[in-house]
């Protein structure tokens, strides 16, 4: 392979996905994409700390070595574009990429790094683990209760960007072949979208799903949908989701409405309607572990659930394939705080946690996650915590980092 910009590092060595299976040298080269705005805040606090908890936990044995790859507004001042072709070869080549948020401009003419990275790369599991940290302002009067964890499909519903505009020559021509073939009454003059929905996708996400509670003896895995309603998309998904259970997981799991007392060491299958389940989140919380569904749901869902436990601002995040996988902080690029030294890192650092752990580096992600808790609770935090907590010791990014190396 050869790239037009990037230079390889000389030091360290690929990590291999490979159906699913990820194999970590000692001394992986990671990409990295800084991101914009407080993207370069972030990055800079995330490093220095995964850094001091590799140190740290694995002595010189085990080193990250960081490679700058570029996408956004550095990307446009590197090659004219905001993301370049190097940026997908070396995210191919390298297997996992840490990023930062990047601006998207407003009115096209740019296809997120997102959207175009899943799509190459088949990412198909947005992952998404929301839990409280003692001491974090919360909305709610438990927050303690949530620790779950979210799968939601990436590349297929109405997010799969089948859509005609209204009154096009394309809305118009499925229309006519809608309602005159298929008997529906769709108004002449709407906009169109398609939700596809397959047992492949939908299987392979809800598989990813068991296969983390399996791992980590998590007592339940719950299907949200739209089944009601949406019988053969939603409700497929669902009856997808039981059927993988009972054919490949008959040992590992049950169905709740099999369930005769205790489960003993089973996995609970159970499903949910969506607007039911954000009743029983917030109900309920403790009775949700990990949650397999839908695009658009898992698009509300998640940000639902990192509410009650005090925001974006902390809530980490990833997409997962079979052959690569893109940790991403859930944020956007908060302009006005850009290069203040002053934002909560929080989010990428929770995310370079995930990444650790998906390295099956567990120790130095276990670490950082016990040192982020600990800082918090000695309420040493940033601005955007420190305004909401009584007593609270409000750091700069670079402090709160130093506050974190510091508990590790
Ligand atoms: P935003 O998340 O950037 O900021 C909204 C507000 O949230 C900020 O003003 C700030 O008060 C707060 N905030 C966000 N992150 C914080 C942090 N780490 N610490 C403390 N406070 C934090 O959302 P926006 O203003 O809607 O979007 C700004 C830009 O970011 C846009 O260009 C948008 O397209 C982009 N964006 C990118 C991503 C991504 O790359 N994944 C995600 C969302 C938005």
């Amino acid at each position: 392979m050869s790239y037009e910009k990037l230079e390889e590092l000389k030091t360290g060595h690929k990590v291999q996905i490979s159906g699913g299976k990820v194999s970590v040298p000692d001394d992986p080269i990671i990409p990295y994409v800084e991101g914009d705005g407080i993207g370069r805040d972030i990055t800079k606090a995330t490093q220095r700390i995964v850094n001091a908890a590799v140190e740290k936990y694995y002595g010189g044995k085990r080193k990250i070595h960081w490679w700058e790859i570029y996408a956004g507004e550095k990307a446009q001042a590197k090659y004219g574009e905001m993301l370049p072709k190097d940026t997908i070869q070396a995210v191919s080549d390298y297997k996992i990429v840490i990023k930062g948020p990047l601006t998207t401009p407003v009115g096209g003419g740019f296809r997120s790094l997102n959207v175009t990275l899943r799509q190459l790369l088949d990412l198909y599991a947005c992952v998404r683990p929301v839990k409280y940290y003692d001491g974090v302002p919360s909305p709610v009067r438990n927050p303690e209760k949530m620790n779950v964890v979210i799968f939601r499909e990436n590349t297929e519903d109405v997010y799969a960007g089948i859509e005609w505009q209204a009154e096009s020559d394309k809305a118009k021509k499925v229309i006519g072949w809608l309602n005159e073939t298929m008997g529906t009454k769709i108004r002449p003059e709407s906009g169109v979208g398609i939700k596809p929905i397959s047992k492949f996708a939908s299987q392979r996400l809800i598989r990813m799903a068991i296969d983390h509670a399996v791992k980590h003896r998590c007592n339940s895995v719950t299907l949200v949908h739209k089944g009601n309603i949406q019988k053969y998309t939603e409700g497929a998904f669902r009856d997808w989701g039981y059927e993988l259970a009972r054919t490949d997981y008959a040992d590992r799991t049950i169905a709740e409405d099999q369930l005769q007392g205790d489960a003993g060491s089973k996995i609970v299958m159970k499903d949910r309607i969506a607007d039911s389940m954000f009743q029983q989140i917030l109900t309920r919380t403790d009775e949700y572990s990990v949650i397999a569904t839908t695009n658009l749901n898992g698009d509300y869902l998640s940000d639902a659930c990192a509410a009650q436990v005090g925001g974006l601002g902390i809530a980490p995040g990833a997409n997962i394939g079979d052959e690569a996988a893109m940790f991403e902080a859930t944020h956007g690029t908060a302009p006005k705080y850009a290069d203040k030294d002053m934002v909560n890192p929080g989010s990428l650092l929770l995310t370079a946690v995930m990444m650790l752990q998906y390295m099956n580096w567990m120790e130095a992600g276990d670490a950082i996650e016990n040192a982020f808790a600990k800082t918090i609770q000695q309420k040493k935090v940033t601005y955007d915590l420190a305004r909401q907590m009584d007593g609270a010791k409000e750091l700069k990014t670079s402090e709160f980092a130093t506050a974190i190396i510091e508990n590790l």
